[in-house]
């Protein structure tokens, strides 16, 4: 068991994502991956891991504007598996 601090959270509007993937690789942290799941429009979206920091870079990259983001005023710890 370890512990994951999130400083942040992101609200995903996935039955608007259209699965281009750009957010993947702008969140430096690694915490969007895309899901196995597929929305209305046939699409994969991404799903947010424990880790956020609240950075903004995703809903700066998506051409669709499916994220809305949040700061924590005190970050969150995560207890996860490893
Ligand atoms: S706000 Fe930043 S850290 Fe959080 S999911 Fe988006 S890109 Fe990743
Ligand atoms: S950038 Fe936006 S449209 Fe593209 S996969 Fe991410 S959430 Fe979906």
């Amino acid at each position: 068991m370890t512990q994951i601090k999130s400083r942040g959270t992101v609200n995903i509007a996935t039955e608007r994502c259209k699965g281009c993937e750009l957010c993947i690789p702008v969140c430096k942290p690694e915490v969007l991956r895309m899901s196995t799941n597929r929305n209305k429009l046939g699409m994969r979206y991404p799903e947010l891991l424990p880790g956020c920091t609240g950075c903004t870079a995703c809903l700066l990259m998506c051409p669709d504007f499916c994220f809305e983001v949040y700061r924590y005023q005190e970050p969150i710890l995560h207890e996860v598996d490893v």
